[in-house]
């Protein structure tokens, strides 16, 4: 038999067909029923990636370090074979507009599928219900554990459940931490109780809100706190896919025996079994239309194909539809918005791959003596300066370091040999040896390269200042 949800009936629009409250709008805990399906499958492979990812990328090594890691403490971000400077943040800005201009792209076309499929909160939650249905079973027994006084039972279950939660939210710090603390020394310091403060620190507090977010706020989140909730909704149109219930086909909705002539009886394809809303993580009830609290998890859709398999009638009763597709209209997929978007998408994307290819492995920072000039023993006007250069390659560089203009000379070592990663201050002096009586100002370009790789170049202004006798 169907259990049905627990339900008040707050007004009566049709006299004969009371309107439920659902979860979501009931303001209690929300018991999902577990349920099979495509999307449900599709669900588990997409996070079963991303925990590969997530988990197992901060355990690869690259040339002898790992292979991810923001360091903070240096400023560098290390990515594989590439390593990043607070000079390239221009480069990971654009890393976050492409990313930006993706879930547009990608919230233009199919609604909020991130929400659903990719995006951690809600993978997360997904297995905190996990960690609830193995520890206090499915629906109908976690409600009724949850209207049972306490009991060794209820406190073994729920202390079961938490311990899970508090596992789960502890790996998950620590994992995420170490992608800016090396992770083996990281681990090794938590185990042995012998980690720095600060990273100590970092894992607690996001634990801690792992657990809050997955554990307790759960739809919360999507619904109150996420920014792109509240305006991804501006970016769908009328050729958009949401989850949808074709209300033409369901209307009217009611129970009948499995092979009843319904249609006589003028009622629809729902049965008003509520499957739809029992499965629903945000606890809402899709037939009601389209709601900002829907997150295109699918879930409903699976559950109510099933429900139309055991009742031989057709799926897709509930499904990923446009506004147009519910008319019986064709989908646009050329339509303005989504080529707007592919577009800057396309061409962001093209601008990111040419920008990293010009990125200079070498960095020349040019600061100028305080002092405004001297004269040197050969009776030159002199300018002292001091050459900050960086090595942001992962290989031992030489450079040949110089100036432009033939009326200066420059003072100092014409050849340099940094390590990988290494950051030198070298000072330098420049003497004027053509005085000119019209400036005492000039500007002077210092130029850093090395000949034999082409991407180990840069060169920076300043200024030189003599007296204006000269
Ligand atoms: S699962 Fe399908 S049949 Fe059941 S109430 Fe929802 S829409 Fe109707
Ligand atoms: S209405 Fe359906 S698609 Fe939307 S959140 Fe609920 S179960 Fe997921």
């Amino acid at each position: 038999m169907t259990e049905r949800i627990p339900t008040r009936i707050i007004e009566t629009i049709d006299p004969g067909k009371p309107k439920r409250l659902t979860p979501a709008k009931e303001g209690g805990p929300i018991h999902t029923r577990s349920f099979s399906g495509l999307f449900r499958n599709l669900r588990l492979l997409g996070a079963g990636l991303l925990f590969i990812l997530f988990f197992g990328t901060a355990w690869l090594d690259w040339n002898g370090r790992q292979a991810v890691l923001w360091d903070l403490g240096a400023g560098q971000f290390h990515i594989f074979g590439s390593t990043f400077w607070p000079q390239d943040f221009i480069l990971l800005s654009a890393i976050l507009i492409i990313a930006a201009f993706g879930l547009f792209f990608i919230s233009v076309l199919a609604g909020r599928v991130w929400c659903g499929y990719a995006c951690p909160q809600s993978t997360w939650t997904w297995i905190f219900m996990w960690a609830e249905k193995i520890t206090e079973g499915d629906r109908n027994q976690r409600i009724k554990l949850d209207a049972a006084p306490w009991s060794l039972n209820k406190l073994l279950r729920r202390g079961a459940k938490h311990a899970i939660w508090l596992g789960v939210s502890l790996v998950t710090a620590v994992a995420f931490v170490s992608y800016f603390t090396p992770v083996r020394e990281l681990v090794a310091g938590l185990l042995t109780l012998d980690a720095e403060l600060g990273p100590t620190i970092w894992v607690a507090l996001f634990a801690t809100a792992t657990y809050l977010n997955a554990g307790w706020l759960r739809e919360q989140v999507c619904l109150h706190m996420c920014p792109y909730s509240r305006f991804q909704s501006v970016m769908f149109d009328s050729d958009t896919l949401n989850v949808a219930y074709d209300a033409a086909r369901g209307e009217s909705r009611g129970p009948r025996k499995k092979d009843s002539d319904y249609r006589v009886e003028g009622l629809g394809d729902c049965i008003d079994c509520t499957m739809c809303v029992q499965v629903c993580p945000t606890g809402i009830d899709i037939r009601d239309g389209l709601q900002l609290d829907c997150i295109s998890c699918g879930a409903c859709v699976d559950a109510c194909d099933e429900v139309m398999d055991k009742m031989g009638y057709a799926r897709g009763l509930v499904r990923y539809a446009s506004e147009r597709s519910l008319e019986g209209k064709k989908i646009r997929l050329l339509r303005p918005r989504l080529m707007g978007y592919g577009l800057v998408l396309i061409v962001m994307i093209g601008a990111f791959i040419w920008a990293l290819g010009e990125r200079s492995l070498v960095s020349l920072d040019v600061t100028r003596d305080r002092t405004l000039y001297r004269e040197n023993s050969a009776g030159q006007i002199e300018n002292m300066y001091l050459l900050k250069v960086i090595n942001k390659s992962q290989q031992v560089q030489r450079y040949s370091v110089g100036l432009q203009g033939a009326q200066f000379t420059l003072q100092g070592p014409s050849e340099l040999t940094l390590a990988p990663g290494e950051i030198s201050d070298v000072p330098y002096s420049v003497a004027l040896v053509e005085p000119s009586r019209a400036a005492s100002t000039h500007e002077i370009h210092f130029t850093i390269m090395n000949p034999n790789d082409r991407s180990a170049h840069d060169s920076v202004s300043s200024t030189f200042i003599s007296p204006a006798r000269y």
